[in-house]
């Protein structure tokens, strides 16, 4: 990796009031369900993941993570891997866009 790899992130709008994440329904569930070691089953992944799905703010948990790479663990509904494919998905159609454009 060299220098020209990073990008800097602006804040996102939610890093102003983190006070929405306690509308989501992990609040005041243990944590190391959303922060699976590694060697966790899928069973206990997939019980984080159905807290995301039926959570209020599913979609602003998704795309605060987005945002933020370096976010461990699962964030609306998605692990981390799961989040990188949508980036890349999320590029690629950038990419296109903009070769569309030229
Ligand atoms: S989407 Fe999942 S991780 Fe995000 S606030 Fe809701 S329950 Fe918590």
């Amino acid at each position: 990796m060299n220098i020209t790899q990073f990008k800097i992130r602006e804040p996102h709008p939610y890093d102003q009031d983190p006070t929405w994440q306690k509308q989501g329904a992990c609040h005041g569930q243990p944590t190391t369900l959303w922060f699976p070691k590694r060697g966790t089953s899928r069973k206990k992944i997939q019980e984080a993941k159905t807290f995301c799905n039926n959570c209020p703010i599913q979609t602003k948990c998704l795309e605060y993570a987005l945002h933020h790479h370096d976010l461990h663990g699962i964030w609306g509904g998605h692990t981390e891997q799961e989040r990188q494919r949508i980036r890349t998905k999320q590029n690629k159609n950038q990419t296109w866009k903009l070769r569309k454009l030229n």
